[in-house]
């Protein structure tokens, strides 16, 4: 009966990163000893205060229907986060929290975009920007960038690529999957562009900016000229290994506010009552409280940055956050390994997968053809076997 399902569904691509978790899940339920480096998740528990401030809103009861967009002290904490990490002036009326930083993005596509709308992509891209770009009936165009110029675009592209249809652009520093960073001024050559493109939101994804491993992270909305056109999203999940607690947030122009939260009212009403008193915690305690886990990361990035750099065929750029590496193996085109002929990166993520029992992200779901991604969010132990894995598999 799937014939009868609608045409949105049907034109919906699968997650790609959720799809990959599930098959080495599915795999390790059939007792393969399969590493998973697909999904973006760390691998920490939820630190402890956070959970007993998760514990007391059980015991105060917080247990009937939240805000729509959220408690009000909730908001109050959010704008105060803002301030100090972002410089950005928000009021409580201008965020909306929502069911992880996926949903606030999916209210902004929802309310801002059209049939017939194009939003520009600078690939890579995380998969799901294309994909909420389909179901609010928009068209994407990809802005390619290589690992020549670390994965980011030039104002002439973004220039170039403009059209009076654009409605929206992403950006999503530090990048998944790339990890690269933009810097303040790249993003100020970029806002030069849109500055003469009235008609343009900027959607700035900004879930990994705790994630940093030394340079310094620009808000896009911190540019003047671009605060009242740019919804800026972000979440618990990543900085405070809360990504089952499901808790992202926006700030943006009032009436982008007020629009998401209409959405949001028909679709799930507010986030969930105890996650959102929890996320009160994460956000006022300080910064240096995640430090521990950031330290830990670099420390992995800069392992799996030695060990697969010493893999021939394998080009690294050095990620400046997040916990991805994001390899061109295009070196691996056109040859045939274990009797697989890899004439993409699908190809050699399933080579990995099949030969060596590591689950990787194909770079095609991120509009980056050349490349697979690799999580480094797991343990030492995990990192080292599965390159020596992966080196296994190639030779
Ligand atoms: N954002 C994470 C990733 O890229 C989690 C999975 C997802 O929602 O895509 O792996």
């Amino acid at each position: 009966m799937s014939n009868q399902l609608s045409d949105r569904i049907n034109s919906l691509p699968i997650s790609a990163t959720l799809a990959m978790a599930a098959k080495a899940r599915e795999l390790k339920g059939q007792g393969k000893d399969i590493i998973s480096l697909s999904l973006g998740e760390p691998d920490f528990n939820t630190p402890d205060f956070i959970k007993e401030a998760a514990v007391q809103a059980i015991h105060d009861n917080y247990s009937s229907y939240s805000p729509v967009d959220g408690y009000l002290d909730l908001k109050q904490a959010i704008c105060a986060k803002f301030k100090r990490d972002n410089n950005l002036e928000y009021q409580p009326n201008q965020v909306v929290v929502s069911t992880g930083a996926k949903q606030s993005i999916a209210n902004v596509a929802m309310v801002l975009l059209n049939p017939g709308d194009e939003v520009l992509l600078p690939a890579p891209y995380w998969v799901s920007y294309s994909a909420i770009s389909i179901l609010a009936e928009a068209t994407y165009k990809e802005i390619p960038s290589t690992i020549e110029t670390d994965f980011k675009i030039t104002p002439e592209q973004l220039e170039a690529a403009i059209t009076p249809k654009t409605k929206l652009i992403f950006f999503n520093s530090p990048n998944n999957p790339s990890g690269s960073i933009y810097s303040e001024e790249e993003y100020r050559a970029l806002a030069k562009v849109l500055e003469k493109h009235p008609n343009i939101y900027i959607l700035s994804d900004e879930i990994y900016e705790h994630i940093s491993y030394g340079e310094p992270i620009f808000s896009f909305a911190a540019i003047e000229s671009m605060y009242d056109r740019t919804i800026t999203v972000n979440g618990v999940a990543k900085a405070f290994a809360m990504t089952g607690w499901r808790i992202g947030y926006i700030g943006a122009p009032t009436w982008i506010a007020k629009a998401c939260n209409k959405m949001q009212g028909q679709i799930t009403s507010g986030a969930n009552s105890i996650a959102q008193r929890a996320t009160i915690a994460a956000l006022e305690a300080p910064v240096s409280k995640i430090q521990y886990m950031v330290d830990e990361f670099k420390n992995r990035r800069d392992m799996v940055l030695e060990l697969l750099g010493a893999i021939e065929g394998f080009e690294l750029n050095i990620p400046g956050g997040a916990f991805y590496v994001f390899p061109d193996i295009s070196a691996f085109f056109g040859k045939e390994i274990k009797g697989h002929k890899i004439e993409t990166a699908s190809d050699f993520s399933m080579l990995l997968l099949e030969e060596a029992n590591i689950a990787t992200v194909t770079g095609e779901a991120f509009g980056a053809p050349n490349c697979i991604r690799i999580s480094y969010a797991a343990s030492e132990a995990q990192l080292r076997e599965a390159v020596n894995r992966i080196k296994e598999a190639l030779s």
